[in-house]
């Protein structure tokens, strides 16, 4: 295998877009995925308009196998909403749903037509000295090749082992998801919104911690899961098995689940956000997507974001390229921060905010009656504001405030 000019370390989303952009600007690619396609992935498999608009920019074809969505349904117990998409001059007004599986491989089919190598099954390892990243090693059946690519991507995930043996790890003191989802078979999976739930309740009516989430796949199933965050209180005690257990019970009788349960046992991942993992460049590598911490604080949405930060990284990259040691990795964690920095400072303070029970009440009983905050609120939170509307997430979050403050306290149980 001939060394690449640039070696992309896991072909997700945000590996494939980076390698996808690379490779259309006429960099020598390698993309290496430690599984074989078709693989799948722990997700809720929703894409929102800024997802969409990313995969069509990549020429991603929207055929009939995708499920398209046409707003958001937020419940918080009995009160229910729905908002359709807004309207905006860059972003389309529709999402889709599709397994992960089936998109992740057909994005990566997509670099390869731009003129990306492709290995599936093979690991890379960093090869680290005096903390630097001198080489990898692809390891596939027990054979190890060691190359010595100019720039490195690293684009694997949560979990994001090779980040971690460059030094980079995540800030304990930004938010952080945990969620697990299951399939489920429903004969309304061509229902055209991603529902949520903001009120989930056990057997007895108690209110659980976390909220959760249906998106109908249009195939006769749905994905259905909860998450919880790290700022909601007792967070690490959560079992967000059983909070999915008793929301699957608050589901069954509008989605006419059946008795069949989860068509396969439901799994689990972690959500790392608003950029809590660094750092995100060194002398000879970038990291995109998970492997950055790049998921919304607002919707856990990380689709998107790792096909934005892999094609901002890919820009900085072919610099690089073309001007050696001109410090544009490092100028590519920066401009990571000129794009989300203000955003994700928002949602930070949200995420805080709604980790007190009383406070998330008192937002979904007055916003789920108000049409006109909730349409600002999902423009927010999945990050649909104008070019001229920035700043508008601050407002939005002052309005919330607001309320909150203005809402009865919380009664105290004894
Ligand atoms: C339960 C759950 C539900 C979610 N729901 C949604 C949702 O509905 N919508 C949404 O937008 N986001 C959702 N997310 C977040 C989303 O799944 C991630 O943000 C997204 O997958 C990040 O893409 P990525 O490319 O950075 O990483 P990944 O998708 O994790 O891809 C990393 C790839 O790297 C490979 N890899 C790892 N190590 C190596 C190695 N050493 N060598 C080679 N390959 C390697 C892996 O096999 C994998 O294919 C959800 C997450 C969870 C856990």
């Amino acid at each position: 295998m001939t060394t690449p000019d640039v070696l992309v370390v896991g072909g997700g989303p945000g590996g494939a877009a980076a390698a996808h952009w690379l490779a259309r600007d006429g960099a020598d690619v390698l993309l290496v995925e430690k599984r074989r396609y078709p693989r799948s992935k722990t997700c809720g498999d929703g894409l929102t308009p800024r997802a969409v608009r990313q995969l069509l920019d990549m020429g991603f074809e929207f055929g009939d196998e995708v499920h398209r969505i046409v707003g958001l349904r937020a419940y918080a117990g009995d009160l229910v909403m729905e908002l359709p998409w807004p309207r905006h001059t860059i972003y389309p007004d529709w999402g889709a749903t599709l397994r992960r599986a089936d998109l992740d491989e057909q994005v990566a089919r997509l670099a390869v037509k731009q003129g990306a190598r492709l290995v599936e099954g093979t690991e890379a390892r960093a090869v680290v000295e005096d903390g630097r990243l001198v080489a990898v090693d692809l390891v596939a059946d027990g054979a190890t090749t060691r190359i010595e690519p100019r720039v490195v991507v690293v684009a694997d995930g949560s979990l994001s082992r090779f980040g971690r043996s460059l030094g980079a790890h995540r800030r304990r003191d930004y938010p952080y998801g945990l969620a697990v989802r299951g399939y489920y078979r429903s004969p309304k999976s061509r229902d055209g919104f991603l529902e949520s739930q903001l009120d989930i309740r056990d057997a007895q009516g108690r209110s659980m911690p976390g909220y959760g989430w249906v998106f109908p796949l249009g195939d006769g199933t749905l994905n259905v899961g909860v998450g919880v965050i790290s700022t909601f209180r007792g967070w690490k005690d959560v079992n967000t098995s059983r909070v999915l257990d008793a929301y699957l019970e608050q589901l069954r009788d509008p989605w006419e689940l059946d008795d069949e349960g989860p068509l396969e046992p439901p799994v689990g991942g972690k959500l790392p956000m608003a950029l809590s993992v660094g750092p995100r460049a060194g002398a000879n590598w970038v990291a995109v997507g998970d492997a950055a911490g790049a998921v919304n604080p607002f919707n856990g949405e990380g689709i998107d974001y790792a096909y934005e930060t892999g094609r901002l990284a890919a820009r900085y990259v072919l610099e690089e390229l073309a001007d050696p040691g001109g410090g544009h990795l490092r100028a590519y964690a920066r401009a990571l921060e000129d794009a989300y920095g203000d955003y994700h400072r928002v949602a930070r303070a949200f995420v805080v905010a709604i980790g007190n029970p009383h406070v998330m009440r008192t937002l979904t009983r007055v916003g789920l009656r108000s049409r006109p905050l909730m349409e600002w609120v999902l423009k927010v939170m999945a990050n649909l504001l104008e070019p001229e509307e920035v700043g508008m997430a601050e407002r939005v979050y002052l309005a919330i405030e607001r309320i909150v403050a203005a809402g009865p306290e919380p009664r105290v149980r004894r």
